[in-house]
């Protein structure tokens, strides 16, 4: 089973438009897909089309950004209701919030001398209410001030940095909770990328699974292989489910593709398991008659 359970689209942060990711996701040989947008689901219902009419099956995923005390988490909604009104709301909110932190990240970058970013940045995002530092990032280099997205992270867009901006996204319990009500797994992404020690780490997946949170992305394209197998070790001592997502946002950009990373290790229960009996359930049996007419 090659499942992809992690990815971006023009909706947010990704180049790929959903028949293009569908169509990529073919290629590769991918059979479960979940398009994880950063906050927002506006793309779903056509990536849904995309995907099934080339017999991939999918997931409806959001990667919600939250924050756990100071420290920013992705959280990944798995097998939500992209129409449940608690999410939309609180997604929106995230949306919304998001307008502001861009003004005052084009404001830090022109008193750095870089004038233009905020409307640069606009120019690149296919979703005009949803700017991220991906979008900054990408006028940037276009700009000359850094040669590749990596390097202007580096040197612009981190902590210290001229155009980093502090944020305060949702609180992690609201998160879990939306995606919950709205029927979906609470997923940590990519659990490495947050600099976490391992004290911390243990608090931070104690809460989470306290609050709800029913996995963590074991296998991410944002990881080392060792942390890959760090992360196994985490979700089988806290009884996790696990996922396996590449975090592909494009060609060119992305250095791991879709569905090209490891296989989730052994004896962790895969959270598409509990996402395809959940979709079974849903799916309404076919009348009587039509057996008999077949
Ligand atoms: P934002 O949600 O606006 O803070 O933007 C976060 C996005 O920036 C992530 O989802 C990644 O796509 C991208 N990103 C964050 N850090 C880096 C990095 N060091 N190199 C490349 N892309 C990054
Ligand atoms: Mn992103
Ligand atoms: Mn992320
Ligand atoms: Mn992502």
């Amino acid at each position: 089973m090659n499942a992809d359970l992690h990815c971006h689209s023009t909706a947010s942060d990704g180049l790929l438009k959903p028949d293009e990711l569908a169509e990529r996701a073919r290629n590769r040989g991918i059979d479960l897909l979940a398009l994880t947008d950063h906050d927002g689901v506006s793309a779903l219902a056509a990536m849904r089309v995309a995907a099934e009419s080339r017999g991939i099956g999918f997931v409806d995923g959001v990667e919600i950004s939250a924050c756990w005390g100071a420290i920013g988490i992705h959280v990944l909604g798995l097998g939500i209701d992209p129409q449940h009104a608690g999410l939309v709301a609180g997604l929106q909110g995230i949306r919304d919030s998001r307008a502001g932190r861009a003004r005052a990240m084009g404001e830090s970058l022109a008193k750095a001398g870089i004038d233009g970013a905020l409307e640069g940045a606009m120019a690149y995002a296919g979703n005009p209410s949803l700017l991220s530092r991906t979008h900054f990032a990408r006028f940037l280099v276009q700009a000359g001030h850094a040669n590749d997205v990596k390097n202007v992270f580096q040197r612009y867009l981190v902590e210290g940095k001229p155009g980093y901006v502090e944020h305060q996204w949702a609180r992690l319990e609201d998160a879990v909770n939306w995606i919950r009500d709205s029927g979906g797994q609470a997923v940590v992404a990519h659990p490495g990328r947050y600099g976490l020690t391992e004290a911390e780490m243990r608090e931070f997946l104690g809460t989470f699974k306290d609050l709800g949170g029913a996995g963590i992305e074991v296998v991410s394209g944002a990881h080392t292989p060792d942390q890959n197998g760090d992360f196994a070790v985490w979700a089988r001592q806290f009884g996790f489910l696990g996922s396996r997502g590449s975090d592909f946002h494009g060609p060119g950009e992305s250095k791991v593709d879709l569905g090209k990373v490891m296989a989730l290790p052994a004896g962790i229960e895969p959270v598409w398991n509990v996402l395809m009996e959940k979709a079974a359930d849903r799916v309404p049996h076919p009348p009587h008659s039509a057996t008999v007419l077949a």
